[in-house]
């Protein structure tokens, strides 16, 4: 039981931390915070994300060139331009990693600073250590409350979680479901309500509206990380006050768009 548990409360909470702080606050600025609790955010993500953890600033990069080049050529993940979901997570890495190492031709409106930076914390993606040592603080917990060998075989979930979380997102947001709005991608809402991701998979309604905090459009979409958001908003932690909300009707208009390009 501990270890369904655990994988649980490791799966939501990882993807809460990347979608809430890496991507709807560092990427794309969607809402407010002190900087103290950017800090207990910042740390959160580092715990919750572990042997996965990714750098804001490459996250936020990467992210932002996905947004500008959505399913063309100079997307860093497109399902529609290459032929699997293994190739499509091996480019990924690829960009990353040279983002990471400042081999990569950073345009600089990707790279402006506005993404939350914590060196300390930051520095344990650079090497090996930081991952394979939280591999092994799971492995050990496995050891420790594992009731059957079997389900020994559930441990690469959380070694690989964060590379999971994107290719369920990359690939199948931008492949299988509906669209709610008409855009030159292919992106798309797989889940109306996204408990699996936290709302990441309303790829269709992401895009079209980059900065706003919610990513349900229609009445029957629920997103999870926003309600959070909501909550954390009630008890003053976060502020979403100038925030862009999306609106189902009217259409969009180009000043809720205020970065151009994200
Ligand atoms: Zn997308
Ligand atoms: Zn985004």
């Amino acid at each position: 039981m501990a270890i369904w548990i655990f994988l649980v409360i490791h799966w939501q909470a990882s993807v809460f931390f990347q979608s809430v702080y890496l991507h709807r606050y560092g990427a794309h600025g969607q809402y407010t915070m002190s900087k103290s609790w950017e800090r207990v955010f910042h740390l959160l993500t580092w715990l919750t994300n572990g042997s996965s953890y990714l750098s804001p600033r490459a996250y936020a990069i990467m992210h932002r060139m996905h947004h500008a080049y959505s399913d063309t050529e100079r997307d860093p993940h497109s399902p529609v331009q290459e032929p699997n979901l293994f190739k499509m997570m091996m480019k990924t890495a690829r960009i990353y990693g040279a983002i990471k190492r400042g081999k990569f031709d950073v345009e600089p409106r990707f790279d402006d600073g506005r993404y939350p930076s914590w060196p300390l914390i930051d520095r344990t993606q650079e090497g090996w250590a930081w991952p394979i040592g939280w591999g092994v603080a799971y492995t050990l917990f496995y050891m420790a409350f594992a009731t059957s060998y079997w389900q020994f075989l559930l441990l690469p979930i959380h070694w690989m979680m964060g590379p999971i979380h994107g290719a369920i997102v990359n690939y199948f947001g931008h492949k299988l479901g509906y669209r709610n709005f008409k855009s030159s991608d292919d992106s798309r809402n797989t889940l109306p309500f996204d408990v699996l991701t936290m709302g990441e998979l309303f790829q269709n309604n992401h895009h079209k509206f980059g900065q706003s905090p919610n990513f349900a459009a229609r009445w029957f979409e629920i997103d999870p990380a926003y309600v959070a958001l909501r909550v954390l908003a009630t008890i003053r932690i976060v502020d979403l006050t100038g925030s862009q909300q999306m609106r189902w009707s009217p259409p969009i208009t180009p000043s809720l768009m205020p970065r151009e390009g994200l």
